[in-house]
């Protein structure tokens, strides 16, 4: 039996209903349903009138809703229960079919769920979806991964929900990422690099409070300013929002009535862990998710709290707008390194998977629906279509003029953080990469010796080809 519906979404929590709104108004009749029936009975009722919905009780139903080829989105809870979800929709599709999976799935599932369906003759595409339920409503960024062949059933539909930037006409925030697990790999470097801001945010947001002893009110004030510059980003601008609002219980700053644990759901978590698994060095990432977790140890921060260090807020408010305009300097130099980072990382999945993935596409549907939009993006955008085999970002000829012109607010600030006793683990990792990868020579020369001298696992030499061992018990 064939139906009418164009797509069917399954999974009716606050991503999937927003998304299966947002396919019925741009005009798609779209199947809905839901393990619990009362969340698709509740879309119905209350948003019945956005478009065209075919509400469905059953498996059965749903799949006989949808025209030929199905296309059926998942918008389950990720893990053991997209396989549940998989596992009973399966045996409902013919060849053909297309089941696509906007749950946050790690790409490794993501892989082996797609040759898994792919042995039956049914395409899946993982897909990444970010924007939260805002961005599912009003247009997220979406990174669909799989084959051509699917794509081009369900890209044009993605591409329409998609955030358009500049405007409905202007370019779709979406587009195909590469085979079976590309799409939710690039989603869970998203991720990381989302961590990797955030982090950098509340960084000099503490430096500027720690260090200048500005109050909230004041640095929202120098957020604002920021985000009609270089660093204009949604989370610069939500900061800005974050910063000025009052507790009503209290009267105090809200920021200062959150408890200072940071919980995390576990993409950065994935992208540290892949990054050493690929042996890509991603240290901003994994210093913003390790500071996560440190803010989390209130055990070990309660015992380590008598330490001595020094008197934060030595500036008093003095010269507060000259170091304000350093952090802005360290904050935008230390992005640049957690960006290059991120696209050095998604470059050594495409290596390591065999996935085509255009970088410059990449920053290009990061620029709108997504949590770290920004101008930025566009610049990335840019040095990749100049030049598709840029090593690093470092190596652009305007973010390597930008961060060269930056470095030296950045050493201030990353001592002024040291001496002040104020933690800024991004600024202080993102800068000793920077120095690290720029270095003549580096330690490791010493560490390869050691390695050598314990474990008799051979060197090279700067002066001569081959591998080297000493034999250091004679040769002393
Ligand atoms: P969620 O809380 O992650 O999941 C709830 C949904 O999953 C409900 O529809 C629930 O059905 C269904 N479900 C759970 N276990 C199931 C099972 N064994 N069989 C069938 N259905 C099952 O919902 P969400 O926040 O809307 O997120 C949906 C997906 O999008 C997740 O994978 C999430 O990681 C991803 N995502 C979320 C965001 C976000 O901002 N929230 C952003 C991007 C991506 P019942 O109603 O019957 O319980």
């Amino acid at each position: 039996m064939t139906g009418t519906a164009q797509i069917g979404v399954t999974g009716l929590a606050v991503m999937g209903r927003n998304l299966a709104r947002n396919f019925a108004r741009h005009g798609y009749t779209v199947a809905v349903h839901n393990r619990t029936a009362a969340r698709t009975r509740a879309l119905v009722d209350e948003f019945g009138d956005e478009g065209s919905f075919v509400p469905a009780e059953t498996p059965q139903e749903f799949v006989a809703a949808l025209e030929r080829p199905r296309r059926l989105l998942v918008m389950v809870k990720a893990g053991a229960p997209t396989d549940e979800v998989i596992d009973e929709f399966a045996p409902l599709l013919d060849e053909g079919d297309i089941v696509i999976d906007g749950g946050n799935a790690h790409f490794a599932d993501t892989r082996r769920r797609e040759a898994a369906l792919r042995e039956r003759g049914i395409h899946f595409v993982g897909t990444g979806v970010s924007g939260g339920e805002e961005g599912a409503l009003h247009g997220p960024s979406i990174m669909p991964g799989g084959s051509a062949e699917a794509y081009r059933a369900v890209g044009p539909m993605l591409e329409t929900i998609s955030a358009h930037v500049d405007g409905p006409d202007g370019a779709p925030c979406c587009t195909h990422i590469g085979a079976d697990g590309a799409g939710h790999f690039v989603k869970m470097v998203h991720n990381g690099i989302e961590y990797a801001d955030m982090q950098l945010i509340g960084e000099a947001y503490d430096l500027l409070r720690g260090v200048a002893g500005l109050e909230p009110g004041r640095i929202a004030e120098i957020f604002r300013r920021w985000n009609s510059g270089r660093l204009d980003s949604y989370l610069i601008e939500i900061t800005a929002d974050i910063l000025t609002h009052t507790d009503a219980a209290t009267g105090r700053p809200f920021v200062d009535i959150v408890a200072d644990r940071a919980e995390q759901k576990g993409t950065g978590r994935w992208t540290v862990q892949t990054a050493l698994d690929l042996g890509v060095p991603v240290p901003g990432i994994a210093e913003a998710v390790f500071a996560r977790s440190l803010s989390g140890h209130t055990d070990l921060r309660a015992a380590a709290r008598p330490l001595p260090g020094p008197a934060a807020s030595a500036l008093g408010g003095r010269d507060a707008d000259g170091f304000a305009e350093q952090v802005e300097h360290a904050l935008y130099a230390s992005k640049i390194v957690s960006y290059a980072q991120g696209w050095n990382m998604i470059q050594a999945g495409a290596d390591a998977y065999g996935w085509e993935i255009d970088l410059g596409a990449v920053a290009s549907i990061w620029r709108g629906g997504c949590i770290i939009r920004a101008a930025f993006l566009d610049r990335i955008r840019g040095a990749y279509s100049a030049d598709p085999a840029l090593p690093s970002l470092l190596a652009d000829p305007q973010f390597a003029k930008e961060i060269g012109d930056a470095q030296p607010s950045w050493r201030t600030v990353v001592i002024a953080a040291a001496r002040h006793g104020v933690p800024a683990p991004g600024f202080s990792a993102a800068l000793a990469y920077y120095d690290a990868l720029r270095a003549e020579r580096l330690p490791a020369a010493l560490t390869q010796a050691q390695r050598d001298y314990f474990g008799a696992h051979t060197y090279r030499r700067t002066d001569r080809e081959g591998v080297f061992h000493t034999r250091w018990s004679e040769d002393r």
